[in-house]
């Protein structure tokens, strides 16, 4: 399996202090040789683990501004929390007007086609209510997560594009009309809040291609865009094509808000969405009819490549919202090129211990016998978040026993009690006793361990 990430790890800045193993939420990280190291299928590109990084060695890969050079015909798509970055702005307008004036050459809300998928999720959910809960698939993050760890909840995946893939279609259509260029030409560029839209980008779960050719940070964007938001204040363009539906999206609770439904529950902070989605599957909401889940903390306007504090950003949006009409862009017909997802979300069992249901099951118990020899305090010190996990990454050849620093110390407890039990009989003259260099704890630790310590390179632990 292969897959695509956003989140990576600058090795030279990573100080291996074992902060981001116990933060993470899928435990996709391990703290070895010193360094950390990302389980490329188990991360869900959540960006935990960048917010919590005292010494900023988890990043995110995105396109540079430069980007727009690469295109003759640019189209910009700014992400509705980008509006929620500025202070004392009280018309979108002036960000709009500025990215034409940095050097863009159109600009498409993803704001305007989020109230499309609104529409769209309406009359679908409408239509199906015999599958009800649906679950949102806006955020990218909590999409992979079901996929991986929840796989009775798939079917609940409302199966409609996100409102920044429709977007790039319309916005490209629109482009080839206008200018008559071939596509390769017009660059669709995302201006994201978030590492998991970057991922989806490059790896869609859902759909097979992604229509936009680059994705920036609002992190990146945002100096540019205060420098020439100076000079659009006094022009009278009007560019605005959403209303309130289409900018709450930006926040957690917007997205369910435009459903115009009572029945529904939004949750955001990665910690909260795994609690919703546990008790989903224990069957505990059976009056729902759909569930916003967004990874981070106040939904896209705490995605970690946006510059204002999300709550404080949330408030900014509740704001800038609060006097526009409902909704300024209507389906009316309109044929959309991908609504709806092109393929089903498979589920991918990257947790499992073993090939089939029968080694799974050899290698459950063998977790549970090495669970019995751990102290169960899940210190972190041997590089994996729990006892758990580093015993599972044993039974899957990733580690070794002796990376628990308390077996490590029995054993060497015990090793110097052989040395100096072999000192001793050498001081009486004693004969050389075959018996304690053939224990199998020495024969263990001198062929094993030792190898793997003084040749790391060569080791299970390179794996990663
Ligand atoms: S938090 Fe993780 S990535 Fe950052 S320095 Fe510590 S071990 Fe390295
Ligand atoms: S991005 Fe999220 S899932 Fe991936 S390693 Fe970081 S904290 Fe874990």
């Amino acid at each position: 399996m292969k897959f695509n990430h956003s989140v990576h790890l600058d090795k030279d800045k990573c100080m291996g202090c074992i902060n981001c193993i116990k933060r993470c939420p899928t435990q996709a990280i391990r703290v070895r040789n010193g360094k950390a190291a990302i389980i490329p299928e188990f991360c869900i590109d959540c960006g935990e683990c960048i917010r919590i990084c005292p010494h900023h060695a988890k990043l995110a890969t995105y396109d540079p501004l430069s980007v727009m050079d690469d295109y003759k015909y640019k189209i910009a798509l700014p992400a509705p929390s980008l509006y929620a970055q500025f202070n004392n702005l009280d018309d979108i307008n002036i960000v709009l007007r500025a990215l034409l004036k940095m050097g863009f050459d159109d600009v498409y809300e993803v704001s305007s086609a989020a109230e499309l998928v609104s529409e769209l999720s309406r009359k679908y959910i409408e239509d199906n209510m015999e599958k009800r809960p649906f679950i949102s698939s806006a955020c990218p993050s909590v999409v992979r997560l079901i996929s991986v760890r929840f796989p009775n909840l798939i079917e609940h995946i409302l199966p409609i594009s996100a409102p920044v893939d429709i977007a790039a279609s319309e916005a490209r259509k629109r482009a080839i009309e206008k200018t008559g260029l071939p596509s390769e030409d017009i660059g669709v560029i995302f201006i994201s809040p978030c590492p998991a839209k970057v991922t989806a980008l490059s790896d869609p779960l859902g759909y097979e291609k992604s229509e936009v050719d680059a994705v920036v940070a609002i992190k990146d964007i945002y100096p540019v865009l205060l420098s020439h938001m100076k000079n659009s204040i006094d022009d009278e363009e009007d560019m605005l094509t959403s209303g309130k539906i289409g900018i709450s999206w930006g926040r957690s609770g917007g997205e369910a808000g435009g459903l115009l439904i009572d029945s529904y529950l939004a949750a955001d902070g990665i910690e909260n969405v795994i609690k919703v989605l546990e008790d989903l599957e224990d069957q505990k909401f059976t009056n729902l009819d759909f569930i916003e889940l967004n990874a981070c903390s106040g939904g896209c306007v705490g995605g970690t490549l946006t510059v204002e504090n999300a709550y404080v950003a949330k408030a900014k949006l509740n704001r800038l919202r609060k006097y526009q009409p409902v909704s300024r862009s209507h389906l009316d017909g309109k044929q959309l090129d991908k609504p709806y997802f092109e393929k089903e979300i498979e589920y991918t069992p990257v947790f499992r211990l073993g090939k089939s249901m029968k080694d799974s099951i050899a290698a459950m118990a063998k977790v549970s016998a090495l669970l019995d020899k751990f102290p169960g305090l899940d210190c972190g010190s041997c590089g994996a978040p729990t006892c758990r996990a580093l015993a599972e990454d044993i039974v899957c050849g990733r580690a070794h026993e002796r990376d628990c620093i308390y077996l490590l110390r029995d054993y060497i407890h015990r090793i110097s009690r052989q040395f100096s039990n072999l000192d001793s009989l050498s001081g009486i003259g004693g004969d050389y006793n075959d018996d304690y260099y053939g224990d199998d704890y020495i024969d263990d630790y001198s062929t094993d361990y030792v190898d793997d310590y003084n040749n790391p390179n060569e080791s299970d632990y390179n794996k990663y």
